[in-house]
């Protein structure tokens, strides 16, 4: 990750983090490697990741270990094991590298980087809506929100869904010999992962199978109905696309995707949804559960396509003095300014001491040089009279003022 990609990679992470903890979310750590065995349970046998693309090892005991391909697995274990799940709530979430056995291209990596947020101990169809607003969020802070659209479905649970899973494999079997190969082996694994296949053969013949919405259980029909009222009055915008899958036995009620069509087959920059049968599946009591993934290398894509430079990393403020003898107290005033700075914002100002000396001419021009929209002048006399002069770089005007005046300046919305 070179500067240029770094700064823009940080820049999305923190306006993702802010509007996280904004919201209340936690943020914990999860290692790298887990017991292969955990994304076997947590993840699934019969799913792409576990079958044909983790990076697995057996380390010195002969234990094997993989590369985490996901968060969620990691993030149950561990509030498990720490008791963090029972007869309680929790809000979190995690970012970091990931790692699939793919094949490399445009926004698909065999390293790549998610944020991920998850709660539990919350089964109502409020939580599922704060996940999805939180995403909402997400993009608008970006200026991506133009470029992403949401789809969401139901999925059912308990009997229904294993209704269904039985009348799409009654509906496919016959005509088994058709489909694609990866569709043939999911029909006795994992037969609704099949509605997802990218194959068009395949999806032509699904144009008549059984619907899910057509099977959907009373309870999650309400959850569904109500998601979808608590979407419509913070107006997030969505489509249902009775497509939408995530063929796992665990999942149930909603299930979300946020996809954009500007990255090619790579269509999908967020993904989520419930799982309230994923705790009990790794050995804890049944939890309610829901959550989701965003892909950070995507979202950076479709961010690049929109903002071609990447966010500027200049200085703001630039501040001079007048002299040896007021170099100590134009360094300490840099640390009063951007203290209070950073109290005020995520992503505070960015503020220069001048280093070196020189006239106050040599050194506005290293201020104008490093991209400042604003010097601040420490002279003898400000110093007297407990004041500095903020001058703006770039119409040339100033003004002399105290120091909590001048950070008023500094802090106005359109600066
Ligand atoms: P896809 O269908 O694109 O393979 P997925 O269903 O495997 O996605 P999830 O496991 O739901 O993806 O992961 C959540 C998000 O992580 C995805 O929506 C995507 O943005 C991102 N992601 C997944 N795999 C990769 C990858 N190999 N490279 C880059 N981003 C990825
Ligand atoms: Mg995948």
């Amino acid at each position: 990750m070179l500067p240029l990609e770094a700064r823009r990679w940080r820049h999305i992470e923190a306006h993702v983090h802010a509007i996280l903890r904004s919201f209340a979310y936690e943020e914990v750590q999860l290692p790298l490697l887990e017991f292969t065995e955990l994304f076997a349970r947590g993840v699934g046998e019969a799913t792409d990741i576990v079958e044909k693309e983790m990076y697995t090892l057996a380390d010195r005991d002969g234990d094997s270990l993989s590369l985490r391909p996901e968060g969620t697995a990691s993030c149950v274990r561990a509030l498990q094991e720490h008791g963090l799940l029972y007869n309680q709530t929790q809000r979190v979430f995690y970012s970091g590298p990931m790692f699939r056995y793919e094949k490399p291209q445009k926004g698909r990596y065999r390293q790549f980087y998610q944020i991920g947020a998850e709660a539990f101990g919350f089964d109502g169809p409020d939580v599922d809506a704060e996940l999805i607003v939180m995403g909402a969020q997400f993009w608008q802070a970006l200026g991506i929100s133009e470029r992403v659209y949401l789809e969401i479905n139901t999925l059912g649970s308990g009997g229904a869904r294993e209704a269904y899973r039985q009348a799409l494999v009654d509906f496919l079997t016959p005509l088994a010999a058709e489909l694609d190969e990866d569709s043939q082996r999911r029909l006795h694994t994992n037969p609704m992962r099949i509605l997802d296949s990218k194959n068009e053969h395949t999806q032509s013949l699904l144009v008549d199978a059984p619907r899910l919405p057509d099977f959907v259980d009373a309870d999650s029909q309400r959850h569904f109905t109500e998601l979808r009222s608590l979407l419509d009055d913070f107006d997030v915008a969505y489509r249902i696309n009775p497509n939408l899958v995530r063929g796992l036995d665990y999942y149930t009620h909603t299930v979300f995707e946020w996809l954009t069509d500007d990255l090619g087959a790579q269509g999908a920059v967020c993904a989520g949804g419930r799982y309230n049968g994923l705790v009990e599946r790794l050995g804890g009591k049944a939890t309610a559960a829901a959550g989701f993934a965003m892909g950070l290398d995507r979202v950076a894509l479709l961010h690049e396509v929109v903002h071609q430079n990447a966010p500027s990393e200049a200085v703001d403020v630039y501040l001079c003095y007048g002299g040896e003898a007021l170099m100590s107290a134009a360094q300490q005033a840099g640390v009063r300014l951007r203290a209070e700075l950073s109290k005020q914002a995520a992503e505070p100002l960015k503020l220069r001491v001048h280093m070196g000396g020189g006239s106050f001419k040599k050194q506005l021009k290293r201020a104008n040089a490093s991209g400042a929209k604003w010097a601040i002048l420490l002279g003898a006399e400000e110093l007297n009279n407990n004041e500095l002069t903020l001058k703006n770089l770039v119409d040339g005007s100033q003004q002399t003022l105290s120091e909590a005046a001048l950070l008023m300046q500094l802090l106005q919305p359109n600066n």
